[in-house]
């Protein structure tokens, strides 16, 4: 995974909101949030959310400090400022030192503490983001941290993978997460992000390209940690050597050319020479025959008016969609 960010379209995003009347801090949430987003490796739809501590006027203009955070559900992919209720830092910080809150009463106190009463929900990890002490605080359910996380031995991998971050034990998303959070950052306030099993990742940095980027690094280390360890489902075969695929494809044409009512001139079929490492692999396994073969579950073909088509092999299903781990947004 690489850092997509790009200056010049953080300078003409920040232009844009601020011409419109917009803070250039939510100008710059707006473009990170949405570059997060739309990289399905890191968030799917609702999941997921940023926030950025920042200083706005209060009603009688005098400055307050604020955390304007995702509300819950939005997608950051398209996300717009209407996603983005701004609450109160003090004393939303302040309710992390509760001993308990229930869920209904967390969203009540949130909703209290909002600079405009008609904002939509501030996310349920909206007190976890004010403990994280830093002006720009990102969250992802990134797919390759998650996939560790969650493997028998995962822990011991992360901590091994990371380790100079938080590792946080799976707990429900809800204040019960939020002190769980609270305790470890405490404890290792100078760490470089937290990983919570089984669920996904914090960055954060005062600076909105270091978390942004400290995300990206994180997350592309975990990916290569997975690919480290991936098992070869295709064992490779003895292949002898050819002529090169200009010595085999008047060949192959030959063989599949179709008959027509002209003599002499069939139908001739024209090829792609495609190589990717994903089709040498499968083309070169030992089992390919077994691999490709009816019954195998990689799809069946059949001839029909001189088109090749492809059919969905009975025993694969279409892919359905799960619910996450912890069953919320968030
Ligand atoms: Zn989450």
């Amino acid at each position: 995974m690489q850092s997509r960010w790009s200056e010049t379209e953080v300078a003409a995003t920040v232009a844009r909101y601020i011409g419109a009347g917009h803070d250039r801090d939510l100008a710059v949430w707006v473009y990170t949030t949405r570059l997060l987003g739309q990289d399905p490796k890191l968030v799917l739809h609702g999941g997921g959310n940023t926030s950025v501590k920042t200083i706005l006027p209060d009603a009688d203009g005098s400055p307050v400090e604020v955390l304007c955070v995702k509300s819950s559900g939005w997608d950051m992919a398209t996300i717009e400022l209407a996603g983005l209720p701004t609450v109160r830092l003090r004393p939303l910080q302040a309710l992390a030192a509760l001993p308990t809150l229930s869920d209904d009463r967390m969203v009540m106190l949130q909703r209290r503490l909002l600079m405009d009463p008609g904002a939509p929900n501030p996310s349920i990890e909206a007190i976890l983001h004010t403990i994280l002490r830093f002006r720009h605080v990102d969250h992802t359910h990134a797919n390759a941290v998650v996939s560790l996380t969650n493997q028998p031995h995962g822990e011991d991998l992360i901590r091994e993978l990371f380790p100079d971050s938080i590792v946080v034990p799976y707990v429900m998303p809800g204040f019960d997460l939020t002190k769980a959070c609270d305790a470890a950052f405490k404890a290792d306030p100078n760490a470089d992000g937290m990983i919570l099993l089984k669920h996904g990742i914090f960055t954060w940095s005062d600076d909105p390209r270091a978390a942004y980027e400290a995300m990206i690094a994180m997350v592309d280390k975990a990916e290569r940690r997975l690919q480290q360890g991936r098992a070869m489902p295709f064992k490779g075969a003895a292949t002898t050597s050819g002529g090169g695929v200009a010595a085999v494809a008047p060949i192959l044409r030959g063989v599949v050319a179709q008959p027509t009512a002209t003599e002499g001139q069939p139908r001739r079929l024209v090829f792609a020479h495609r190589t990717s490492d994903r089709i040498m692999h499968l083309c070169n396994a030992s089992a390919a025959a077994d691999l490709v073969s009816p019954g195998s579950g990689g799809g069946r073909r059949r001839h029909r008016g001189g088109a090749v088509r492809r059919r969905r092999h009975r025993g694969v299903q279409r892919r359905r969609r799960i619910p996450g781990p912890h069953g919320r947004r968030a």
